[in-house]
């Protein structure tokens, strides 16, 4: 297992929320009360189990743990982004066309979106 400590920022650049379990997106609603933190029950039932875990570990009730796997398919995504964001570096260098540049801006926001999935 790995510990990661939280990193939530507090101001980010939009209102968007992310799932406190997985990390995707929550629907935006135009509901008052108390916002959502987590897309779905299963979510909800995982954070639980693993906040109880995490406090019989004696860990901070805000630790984020991932699985060996699960940090391994983040960091491979991660990996994604940089090989999306290079090819656009080299696609730059070698005078590509506008649409060729507009076709690996678009693959690079489809790889920087699928990592706000955490799990
Ligand atoms: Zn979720």
């Amino acid at each position: 297992m790995d510990l990661v400590t939280e990193t939530t920022p507090t101001h980010r650049r939009d209102d968007t929320r992310h799932c406190a379990w997985c990390g995707r997106r929550l629907p935006t609603t135009g509901r008052v009360g108390r916002p959502r933190r987590y897309c779905a029950q299963p979510c909800r039932q995982r954070a639980y189990e693993r906040r109880a875990a995490v406090h019989r570990g004696g860990l901070p009730d805000d630790a984020v743990i991932l699985s060996h796997d699960e940090l391994a398919d983040l960091q491979d995504r991660l990996f994604q982004l940089r090989c999306a964001a290079e090819d656009i570096l080299t696609a730059l260098t070698d005078g590509a066309t506008h649409g060729e540049l507009h076709t690996l801006a678009t693959n690079m926001v489809t790889t920087a979106t699928d990592l706000e999935r955490l799990r």
